[in-house]
């Protein structure tokens, strides 16, 4: 096993071990992402009390997916949430993340933590449910909960620093129409008023920097004022969260604690841009881990088109790890098939937007590959090609075994330029 210990300080002055493995993965000179780790460009979620496939998140990188799993106090079938993982990582997520918040939480944990990929937690849900409500959870059994999760070998953990007073003062100053939609958003911030204090992530961050450093834990300063409507894209709030989660990425990184910051929700497909190169400004070029964005608020049932198309655009301009957002966004707790298509969709957003990061990007081999098959007509080789090859060989199959398809039928129109052209050319 490796040793995780300090990598972002191993990276400054060596080429560890683990660094040299997902190089290869990425396609990426060693020496370079080893400094882009000493950086805080990329980060490799690995808590050593676990073994399992190892996966870089950032700047040069294949745009990685994230997928969502976890039991509720509504529905608690533990097994079916580990179905979800396997379906999930079958097709193609890179890491898991257990939102869990009904049933033995510790005991479900535990399943999940099997997965052959790195797992992500939010420890304040269950800090939540062992308080019996979210103003009653106290600084010692939050540290209490994120020691444990460390300790039981989860990789990142999502933590909302940012949810203070400064960013709470900024949601009275200037109201939004959904006010806070992140649950771990609305559980400090119900925190925060009850006690009349700070929350203690904030006004404690050095003692949960040494947490994190004593597991090697990866912290993903979450964006618990991500708006939830794209009528709040422009208001205070967020923008007061990320200057501070900017600030407390710089502090992790000089403690040698990898970080990744949690990006908006819903907004307009024209503000993401300038948002997301604000964010990587100012917190350094740190990871950037999106919901989202969803660009419009009226297609429920849908809102895993919706993530995607601005999941792609996020990426254009610098998103490095997209969250999978299913079919059953805002309506349920996903079944197995709203993972798979999900999973499915925000894969070919990251696509999309990995096509786009490189100059002259979308000339992979396997771009043109797949044109050459079409103008070919040769179905199995775009079967064979394609992300998601099944679906799309039942597709075409449905209208029987054919030359071109039913589409066009006879009246092909790849079949007669190819004729004329080849006409053309013996001329
Ligand atoms: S039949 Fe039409 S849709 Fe099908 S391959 Fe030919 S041109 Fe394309």
């Amino acid at each position: 096993m490796f040793l995780m210990d300090s990598l972002i300080r191993r990276c400054a002055h060596s080429i560890p071990p683990e660094v040299e493995v997902v190089a290869r993965d990425e396609g990426i000179d060693a020496a370079t992402m080893s400094r882009a780790i000493a950086q805080g460009w990329v980060v490799i979620p690995a808590n050593p009390k676990r073994q399992h496939r190892l996966c870089a998140i950032g700047e040069g990188c294949r745009v990685k997916v994230n997928v969502n799993i976890g039991t509720s106090g509504a529905r608690c079938d533990p097994d079916l949430e580990c179905t979800k993982g396997k379906a999930a990582l079958e097709n193609g997520a890179d890491t898991l993340m257990d939102l869990s918040t009904g049933g033995d939480l510790a005991a479900i944990r535990k399943k999940i933590l099997t997965f052959d990929s790195p797992i992500g937690t939010v420890p304040v849900y269950e800090a939540v449910r062992r308080a019996g409500n979210a103003a009653d959870v106290d600084a010692d059994l939050l540290f209490r909960v994120i020691r444990e999760h460390c300790e039981q070998g989860v990789d990142f953990l999502t933590l909302h620093c940012g949810v203070n007073r400064e960013s709470l003062a900024a949601l009275k100053a200037d109201p939004r129409l959904m006010g806070v939609v992140s649950r771990g958003g609305v559980f400090h911030c119900a925190m925060m008023v009850k006690r009349d204090e700070e929350n203690p992530l904030f006004s404690e961050y050095d003692y949960l920097l040494d947490i994190l450093s004593e597991y090697s834990v990866t912290i993903s300063l979450g964006d618990g004022m991500r708006p939830g409507c794209i009528q709040d894209s422009e208001r205070l709030a967020k923008s007061v969260e990320y200057i501070t989660l900017g600030k407390l990425a710089k502090r992790a990184l000089s403690s040698g604690v990898q970080r990744m910051i949690e990006g908006p929700g819903h907004m307009p497909l024209n503000h993401i841009g300038y948002n997301i190169r604000m964010i990587k400004e100012i917190t350094d070029r740190a990871p950037l881990y999106l919901l989202g964005p969803l660009v419009t608020d009226i297609a429920p049932g849908y809102d895993h088109i919706v993530s995607a198309i601005g999941g792609a655009v996020a990426c254009m301009n610098g998103a490095d790890f997209l969250c999978m957002v299913s079919p059953s966004e805002h309506l349920a707790l996903p079944l197995v098939e709203d993972i798979v298509e999900g999973t499915r969709v925000a894969k070919i957003a990251a696509h999309i937007g990995d096509l786009t990061k490189k100059e002259r990007g979308y000339q992979t081999p396997h771009e043109i590959q797949m044109a050459e098959a079409r103008k070919r007509l040769d179905w199995d080789t775009q079967f064979q090609l394609a992300l998601f090859g099944d679906v799309a060989k039942k597709i075409h199959e449905r209208d029987g075994e054919r030359e071109t398809c039913s589409m066009c039928g006879d009246l092909c129109a790849v079949k007669m330029i190819q004729e004329i052209l080849e006409k053309i050319n013996k001329k």
